[in-house]
């Protein structure tokens, strides 16, 4: 089986309408490499545009996909960390001046860790064992109060990534030096409406859309 037609289109649509007219930004950032603003940890939810979401274009953001967006705290005794591998690179040697943890409503992931909560999951699954990061999730009566409850476990996981990316040294020196600032956004996949984390709040609020 062939690669789909959509598939097939749409790369030819990025070449025609994106690539030739934006051929020398290409080039630039191909000798130059790469400088994004911020690094993004999204999920891997098909309806979570990260570069639409922020107009992006080429080599301003620098983006991991996976289950629930989450971050796994500092294992340096660990296995496969490709999730922290990224984390990694985008401090030390990118140097990105900012770190985004995007979660958005419906996730999928979030729901099969409540599942997980009531028993009904298969253990030996790689998502079961991944989702274990969400193990004492702290659920805030705040959040509760202010969004729906399946939210306030989105808003949770974000808040537990958060902290778990504090736990790797060189992102808490960075954050202390003021050379790096961490973000917490979450995104409504029918309104488009994206919320952030105000750390001294203690809460998540509507970003201004204009
Ligand atoms: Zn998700």
């Amino acid at each position: 089986m062939g690669l789909p037609k959509s598939l097939l289109e749409g790369y030819r649509r990025f070449v025609r309408d994106r690539h030739t007219p934006e051929r020398g930004r290409y080039i630039q950032l191909a000798e130059l490499g790469q400088t994004p603003t911020a690094m993004v940890i999204a999920c891997c939810d098909a309806r979570v545009d990260v570069s639409a979401i922020f107009d992006a274009g080429a080599g301003e953001l620098f983006i991991l996909r996976n289950v629930a967006n989450l971050v796994p705290p500092h294992e340096p005794e660990g296995k496969f960390h490709g999730t922290s591998a990224a984390v990694e690179y985008a401090a030390l040697v990118l140097k990105v001046p900012h770190i985004v943890i995007l979660g958005h409503s419906h996730c999928g992931g979030i729901a099969a860790y409540r599942e997980r909560l009531k028993g009904n999951a298969n253990e030996n699954s790689f998502i079961a064992r991944w989702l274990t990061l969400l193990d004492g999730l702290e659920v805030r009566e705040g959040d509760m109060a202010s969004h729906s409850r399946e939210t306030a476990f989105e808003l949770a996981g974000i808040r537990q990534s958060l902290a778990n990316l504090r736990s790797f040294p060189a992102i808490r020196e960075r954050e202390e030096a003021g050379l790096l600032a961490l973000h917490g956004l979450h995104f409504d996949i029918a309104s488009g409406e994206l919320i952030a984390l105000d750390e001294a709040g203690k809460r998540f609020a509507a970003l201004a859309a204009a």
